[in-house]
């Protein structure tokens, strides 16, 4: 397979979303054309969709543009051994568009073409980020009960945008009390500077059953981590802003994290996850997709790896992000009871409206 075409677009929903997302188009040799999606860092998805841009024009240069090829030749070559999370979220969506083909010319759904598909139903959590909203707790607990009320039984809250100490905890205690104890409730504390003040955080919060606790302190920070996990009894995630299986080696080594939660189109795409995925497994540790993205291809391409991942616990998922997207494309596949369900379709399954995407190419 040859590409004889790429291209990227940047659509900034700062304003609303408190982002940009950035997708990527595709097209194969004999027509097929396939979707990818890069992790949209806020303030750099134009540099991001740059190098969309200079990867793509590598690619197209490729005889075989599988994406184990494209792994091989067009991203070490063009990394040069500089490891940078905007190129990665870069090579994520050519990545991802890759499979895509992929799968459509094959005429199968990408998990088939992945492994022994293991589900295609994949439990997602609300993330419950206010986006641009200065919110009370109770607004809060109000919102968590209406996305529980839509089917989700985990959410995903930020304590610590309430301070001090006393009123995060208050804060989480609300929203147990909103949501009652059957619903799982996940802490994301945002990378805290002091690694005591994190042990402190999460042993408050404790009584209030946590399905865990996320990014005490800062990724990079391992020995600190530990320290975290080794004082605070629940499962502590880390990833969202790291890459290499190198980094996630020395996590796992230094027993800083139960679960990994690089980003779904920020790490490196669908291999490099299945990669990580087979790396804490190997340690007996669990995985999460982060995917701070769009409800469209970067859902869709988490589902699918998802569903060849034993240790995958749970993946993100912004519902308030829906009504934005509903305008770009459609997803083959059911969202129902916080599960989405992979369809039939060939292919991610995503099926993007080019019309109103042309006016945001870069
Ligand atoms: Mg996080």
């Amino acid at each position: 397979m040859r590409i004889r075409s790429v291209r990227a677009y940047f659509v900034d929903a700062t304003d609303t979303l408190v982002k940009g997302f950035v997708f990527c188009r595709l097209e194969a040799d004999d027509g097929t054309v396939g979707w990818g999606e890069a992790y949209g860092i806020p303030r750099r998805e134009r540099g991001i969709a740059e190098f969309v841009k200079g990867l793509g024009g590598m690619l197209t240069a490729l005889d075989d543009a599988s994406p184990q090829r494209f792994r091989d030749k067009v991203t070490n070559w063009y990394d040069e051994g500089h490891l940078s999370i905007d190129l990665s979220s870069a090579v994520s969506a050519i990545e991802v568009a890759l499979w895509d083909i992929c799968g459509k010319q094959a005429g199968k759904p990408v998990c088939e073409l992945l492994g022994d598909v293991l589900t295609r139903s994949v439990r997602l959590y609300a993330n419950m980020d206010p986006l641009n909203e200065t919110q009370s707790i109770d607004r809060l607990a109000e919102r968590c009960v209406a996305a529980k009320e839509r089917g989700f039984d985990a959410l995903k809250i930020y304590p610590m945008e309430y301070a001090p100490l006393a009123e995060a905890t208050a804060c989480v205690r609300r929203v147990r009390e909103a949501i009652g104890p059957e619903t799982d409730l996940l802490l994301d504390a945002w990378a805290l500077d002091d690694a005591q003040f994190a042990i402190e955080a999460g042993q408050a919060f404790t009584p209030y059953k946590p399905f865990w606790f996320e990014e005490p302190v800062a990724g990079e920070r391992l020995d600190e981590m530990a320290d975290v996990r080794r004082h605070v009894d629940l499962p502590i995630v880390t990833g969202e802003r790291q890459i290499g299986l190198h980094h996630f080696r020395q996590v796992l080594e230094k027993q800083a994290a139960d679960i990994l939660n690089p980003d779904i189109v920020g790490a490196g795409g669908i291999l490099e996850m299945i990669e990580i995925a087979q790396l804490a497994q190997s340690y007996g540790m669990r995985v999460s997709p982060h995917c701070w993205n769009s409800t469209l291809v970067a859902v869709a391409a988490m589902a699918h790896t998802f569903a060849v991942v034993p240790n995958a616990v749970i993946g993100e998922y912004f519902a308030d992000f829906e009504p934005f997207f509903s305008r770009f494309g459609t997803l083959d596949h059911s969202l129902s009871g916080g599960r989405l369900t992979i369809g039939g379709t060939p292919g991610l399954g995503v099926n993007m409206h080019e019309d109103a995407l042309a006016a945001y190419e870069v």
